[in-house]
């Protein structure tokens, strides 16, 4: 097959479609010949030689000899030099580049085709020795290292000493007999530490050069990167040869680095750095401090540098040109090496250019309204997940900060307060107009309302698959959690980290998507929703079918997830509601209660903050649907622990200690998560339903009259597993909206639903499906019923199933496929029995771009995720349509 692909005078064996053999690097300078930039003329030899290098046991094959030949031949061709010509010897660069981009991970040999006669060539053809030999100590020095492996430090110290003894300081004080006595000293130490003379002859040179290129695809750092960006071992390097243009032959020449756009703002402007007088490796290398590209650049940095537009406005123009022509031919924003030689522009690389998130919606953006791309494609560019980024405040990068600790980062955004060490001492403060975050050693349901007051939370315990991870807030404040090096005393109300000690009250920030805690207050960027952010996904609702919703407890997420755009909530968990001081007593009466009458007396005392509860929620999604999940508590995070607790309850209830601990103890599970919850819960305490009932239709018709609008909620049963359970709880429900209706003499309207969250419920689909006006997949409870595991638990081994490649992922985090198939089946079934069924998806997973492509795939109706990842869904949602 054909190994050796040419390119260059306008023309190319390769494309930009052949970057698997050629490497990203080849196959766009294929590209940008054949679309007539000035690119040096060179060939690639292809990845499949890679692959035959390692068969080999890291030798070429034989048959590669002639066509490499044959290519130096044509390239010398088209440059008009020859390699190894005494009097004109072509110079190349050898330079690596696999399919995906992998910067400055392999090997490059710069300068090529230099040994002792061709460089007394390379001085009379360009009448310019001190450059000849400036070059051939360059690539001494490069050869060494890369091909012989001889460390560059002894090369740099012989040349520090040479200046010292001189009295030179800069390298342009060298003359070509310095550079020349230079070369003698280098070749002098390759001697000694080869103990054999530097390579003379050209082609094996050549030959040293390739085999050091492939040979650098298995070299530490190159396996490191392809570890950590996930790119297979298998996939190899190509080799670039191409003839070597010279940005170090005078003040007409230059080499830099420009972006098509501003990478971090996306503005479109050229936006870039360069080196007069110097080589490419010049830049990388830092010994000298580029300068700007353009005049607005130069004038903006203010240090007096002056541009290359100003310097070489002609090279400039050109410059500009080609990145307007890259543009147009790749239709994204490029990342350019160039070098201009004696005032000639040539283009060395392009690749597409990395971007900060802001950048990115700002491009795509522009870039569909200049006509370059189309709006779908707009859509499509961006990272959903990427989004998230731009929805919380974030630290200022140029804030100066004092970190204390790290931890996992929970929940992402920044976010400053004072240090609280209790939950009601939050909901206090916040009362108060203060600014808190929670700092725990791990968090409990008892802290929800804390949670709730505060700006973020820090724990020392707990990971991102740890224990305890259910109950993680999940209410869109940042937070950190697991910080092992941070020690809380929460009865002293000390934090200890660093070395540091900080009490209630001291400002602390932290920093939920790096997990940074930091001491006092770090200067924030708010989240900036540009008109851009407006734009595409004004465009991406209009692509997508699937209706998003969010998840909301309280009257702020509603409307955080309002102003995101949510079309509703698809999850009210109302537990939440009765965590606060002022219900939980009531609630733990309610659940400790003996009968159907003291279940009821405590449920009356809850009745009317219930229903202000729904009435806030409905007047913020005027207009949109409301999904209210009834009671699902697994009822032992709610029963009384600690003896003031208990003592507390049993005064409030009249009865004595003794006899609350014995109903404590009846009413405790083995295993409370599979015990009595949800529906099971409702069954057996109906008087739960029409309370909840009650207060969900007494609040639609408050609201309902208000807005002027009819309100009609859904009521969600949650964990049926049977359809008679549902049947049962959904008679109460009726049973209660009559006699609402007869005393407030009006009509309600609503619809009762089932969360399906469990094995059992998908396969029965058909059956619930006939009395089900909706169904929302509850994915949490799902998965773990699916695998049988404990979320709670799972954490132990999850992340050692993850290192050793037993799962492939999270399934807590991404959809499993078997949960995803038993959702496929729910679906299906439960068409088939109730044609029109709502189908939604409530679980955390809803805001995972995968999840959401697979549920468009399967025809939900709808996703609910939490009020942050709304902007996230929908893009995904629109990206799935694609
Ligand atoms: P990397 O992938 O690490 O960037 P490159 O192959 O791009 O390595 O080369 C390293 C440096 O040498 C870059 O600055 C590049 O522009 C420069 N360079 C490579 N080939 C040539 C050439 N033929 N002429 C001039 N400069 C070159
Ligand atoms: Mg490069
Ligand atoms: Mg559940």
């Amino acid at each position: 097959s054909k190994w050796v692909f040419t390119f260059g005078d306008g023309r190319a064996d390769g494309s930009v479609e052949d970057k698997d053999l050629l490497g990203g690097k080849g196959a766009y300078l294929a590209e940008m010949s054949r679309i007539g930039l000035p690119v040096p003329p060179g060939f690639t030899i292809s990845s499949e030689v890679c692959a035959v290098y390692y068969e080999l046991g890291r030798k070429l094959p034989d048959e590669l000899k002639p066509m490499v030949d044959a290519a130096l031949d044509a390239v010398g061709q088209i440059a008009g030099a020859r390699f190894g010509d005494v009097d004109d010897p072509l110079l190349v660069s050898v330079r690596s580049g696999s399919r995906a981009s992998m910067p400055g991970m392999m090997d490059t040999v710069l300068n090529l085709g230099l040994n002792d006669q061709t460089v007394e060539g390379l001085a009379r053809r360009t009448a310019d020795r001190r450059f000849a030999y400036d070059t051939y100590r360059r690539f001494i020095q490069m050869y060494a290292d890369v091909v012989l492996g001889i460390d560059h430090g002894l090369f740099e110290e012989i040349l520090e000493n040479y200046k010292n003894l001189k009295g030179f300081e800069l390298d342009p004080e060298l003359a070509a007999d310095d550079w020349a006595e230079i070369v003698t000293r280098y070749k002098a130490v390759v001697e000694r530490e080869l103990e054999r003379p530097f390579p003379q002859d050209l082609h094996e040179q050549l030959w040293g050069a390739i085999a050091a290129v492939f040979g650098s695809w298995q070299n530490a750092r190159a396996i490191a990167y392809r570890r950590l960006h996930d790119i297979p071992d298998d996939w190899g390097t190509a080799v670039t040869i191409q003839t070597m243009v010279f940005g170090n032959r005078g003040n007409n020449s230059a080499t830099g680095v420009v972006f098509t756009r501003n990478p971090s703002t996306g503005a479109n402007e050229l936006y870039g750095e360069f080196l007069l007088n110097a080589q490419g490796e010049d830049v990388v290398a830092g010994l000298r401090t580029p300068q700007p590209l353009t005049e607005a650049d130069s004038g903006a940095s203010g240090n007096g540098k002056q541009s290359f537009e100003a310097l070489l406005p002609e090279a400039f123009a050109e410059l500009k040109r080609s990145c307007a022509a890259l543009e147009k031919r790749f239709r994204d924003i490029q990342d350019i090496e160039f070098t201009v030689q004696e005032g000639k522009l040539f283009m060395l690389q392009t690749r597409a250019g990395k971007r900060s998130t802001q950048a990115a919606l700002k491009i795509a953006v522009d870039m569909a309204d200049e006509g370059l791309i189309s709006r779908e494609e707009a859509v499509l560019s961006l990272n959903a997940n990427q989004l998230d980024q731009l929805l919380h405040p974030t630290l200022d990068p140029k804030a100066e900060m004092t970190v204390l600790a790290k931890g996992l980062p929970a929940s992402p955004g920044a976010a400053s307060g004072e240090l609280v060490f209790a939950a009601d001492e939050a909901v206090h403060l916040k009362a108060q107009g203060h600014t808190v975050i929670l700092a725990r050693v791990e968090t409990s349901p008892e802290d929800v309302q804390g949670m709730h007051a505060a700006v973020g939370i820090l724990t020392t315990r707990g990971g991102m698959t740890e224990p305890r991870r259910r109950r993680r807030p999940r209410m869109g404040r940042p937070c950190v959690v697991g910080a092992a090096a941070v020690h809380i005393d929460p009865e002293r109300e000390i934090l200890e980290a660093a070395g540091m000690q900080l009490r209630k009250g001291d400002i602390v920030t932290i920093d939920g998507s790096t997990g940074k805690i930091m001491k006092g207050r770090v200067t924030m960027r708010e989240p900036d929703l540009s008109p851009d952010f407006t734009t595409l996904m004004g465009w991406a609702d209009g692509f997508r079918r699937l209706r998003i919703r969010a998840n909301a407890d309280t009257p702020d997420d509603a409307r955080q997830a309002r102003a995101f755009g949510a079309e509703g909530i698809g999850l009210c968990r109302t537990e939440h509601m009765f965590f606060e001081e002022s219900r939980i007593l009531a609630m733990r009466e309610m659940i400790l209660a003996e009968n159907s009458e003291g279940r009821r007396k405590a449920l009356a005392k809850l009745l009317s903050s219930q229903r202000q509860d729904f009435i806030e929620l409905f007047e913020i999604m005027a207009g949109l649907p409301v999904t209210i999940r009834l009671l699902d508590p697994p009822l032992h995070e709610f029963l009384p622990h600690g003896e003031d607790t208990i003592a507390a309850v049993a005064d409030a209830m009249g009865v004595s200690l003794t006899h609350l601990k014995r109903r404590i103890a009846v009413l405790s599970e083995f295993n409370p998560m599979l015990g009595q919850r949800g529906a099971r819960l409702l069954v057996s305490y109906p008087e739960i339903v029409e309370m909840q009932a009650r207060a969900i239709f007494e609040a639609a018709i408050e609201t309902g009259k208000a807005l002027h609008d009819r309100v009609t909620p859904e009521i969600m049963v949650p964990l049926v597993s049977v359809k008679a359970e549902l049947d049962i709880v959904k008679e109460r429900i009726a049973a209660t909206a009559r006699a609402v209706e007869k005393e407030r003499e009006t009509s309600v309207a609503f619809q009762v639903g089932t969360m399906v969250e469990l094995p059992r419920a998908c396969l029965m689909a058909g059956e619930i499906g006939r009395s089900a006006e909706f169904f929302s997949f509850g994915t949490n409870d799902l998965t773990q019923t699916t695998f049988g595991l404990s979320r709670d638990d799972a954490g132990r081994f999850l992340s050692e199933y993850a290192d050793k490649g037993i799962i492939p992922h999270d399934p807590f985090v991404t959809l499993d496929e078997a949960v995803g198939e038993l959702m496929q089946i729910a679906v299906e079934r439960g068409r088939a029995t109730h044609p029109d069924l709502k189908i939604g998806l409530c679980g955390e997973h809803g805001g995972d771009p995968d999840t959401v492509n697979f549920c468009e795939k399967i025809a939900l109706t709808y996703v609910s995720c939490s009020p942050y990842r709304v902007p996230v869904a929908r893009l995904a949602a629109a990206q799935a349509t694609l």
